[in-house]
């Protein structure tokens, strides 16, 4: 049966990342065959500075890498951002350095192939197949579309380049995305994974939002246990967070976290972060799936735009064109997927309740 394990973490300095990930993960690593190898799939959502923690931290990659070199594995890191190049986002956001540094391959996610989910079938990376193990490293984030993203939404980035703007169009809404999500999640079942909730994001995330202390390290054999636990110390009720509520209601995933083993080095009380800042409610989503339009929060383009056009050129369907000064959205063709926050460079794209959203507690 599936665990977690966590550590206390409170800062990125390399030995105190080592001791909580050598904590974490001992146990799982000491059952790899020596000369494995290993695919990383950190959460490079965009190239930002690592302060702005959008991106999953370069010591954690480092710390994960090193243990595993101790059994001689071969090991890749790949992930497919939401806007350009995945080496320039790496090199943005300190990982390459440290791929460098530890002789960790980076791989393109740019071949797609099909894998079978229960939801049909979903185009990913290509060479997902050929890792003896998928190691899942998200970020613990808001996220203005699922809740929460953590272990689960991170799994979204082994879907290759603009094939992700296909997938928010078909499965248009957050009950029909997330759905999505855990379908994947299940097909791709990555053999570990160790989230970064050193410093997460809370607010507007999962690009636009604040860095948040949290002060721990946390890793699970199970994707949606991971995210069970972590959200769980960030205040979300299991139904705020759309992965887990579909986990629960169509997988029958527990999301009693008492009972669950939890492995920890950390006292209880610090692990419950007093309040997190959330995106936005996401109860009642039945409701919100109908009148999205008038109830689900919008993006809302600001005077910080520098008229980039990344968002006209990347909105899934197309609701956003040239304006005079910045780009204008049009919200009656908007899905509310909200990528356009998310590649954003300026933070310019706030995500923002609408007045019947406001009336009606959404
Ligand atoms: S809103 Fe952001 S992505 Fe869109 S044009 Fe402005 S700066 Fe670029
Ligand atoms: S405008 Fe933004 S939120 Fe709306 S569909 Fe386009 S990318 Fe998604």
């Amino acid at each position: 049966m599936a665990q977690v394990y966590v550590s206390k973490c409170t800062n990125y300095q390399s030995a105190d990342v080592d001791v909580a990930v050598s904590y974490c993960m001992n146990a799982f690593v000491k059952g790899i065959k020596r000369g494995s190898s290993v695919l990383l799939k950190p959460n490079i959502l965009i190239g930002r500075s690592v302060s702005e923690a959008v991106t999953t931290n370069p010591e954690l990659v480092r710390a994960v890498a090193r243990l595993l070199k101790t059994k001689d594995c071969k090991i890749d890191l790949g992930d497919s951002p939401a806007f350009g190049n995945v080496k320039k986002a790496l090199k943005t956001c300190g990982i390459l350095d440290v791929c460098e540094e530890e002789g960790i391959s980076v791989v393109e996610f740019d071949e797609a192939s099909e894998i079978e989910t229960v939801m049909g079938h979903i185009s990913v990376y290509k060479g997902l197949s050929d890792y003896d193990y998928i190691i899942n490293m998200p970020k613990a984030k808001t996220h203005a579309l699922t809740g929460f993203t953590g272990a689960e939404k991170n799994l979204f980035g082994v879907v290759c380049g603009t094939k992700k703007s296909k997938y928010h169009l078909k499965y248009s809404g957050k009950y029909a995305f997330s759905r999505m999500i855990v379908a994947l999640a299940g097909a791709v079942k990555p053999s570990f994974n160790i989230m970064d909730c050193v410093v997460g994001m809370e607010g507007n995330g999962p690009s636009a939002g604040s860095p948040r202390d949290i002060g721990f390290i946390a890793a699970s054999e199970s994707a949606p246990l991971l995210d069970l636990f972590v959200s769980d110390c960030l205040g979300f009720k299991y139904d705020e967070v759309i992965t887990l509520d579909i986990e629960h209601k169509e997988n029958d995933f527990d999301v009693n976290i008492h009972n669950w083993t939890i492995l920890s080095n950390v006292e209880p009380s610090k692990l419950k972060v007093k309040d997190f800042k959330k995106t936005g409610k996401t109860k009642f989503g039945w409701i919100t799936s109908v009148l999205t339009k008038y109830v689900s929060s919008r993006p809302v383009i600001t005077a910080k735009c520098i008229d980039c056009k990344r968002c006209v050129e990347n909105c899934p369907i197309e609701a956003i064109c040239d304006g005079s000064v910045r780009p204008v959205i049009d919200y009656k063709k908007c899905i509310r997927c909200y990528c356009c926050s998310e590649i954003c460079p300026s933070k310019a794209i706030d995500v923002k309740k609408t007045l019947f959203g406001k009336l009606f507690g959404f």
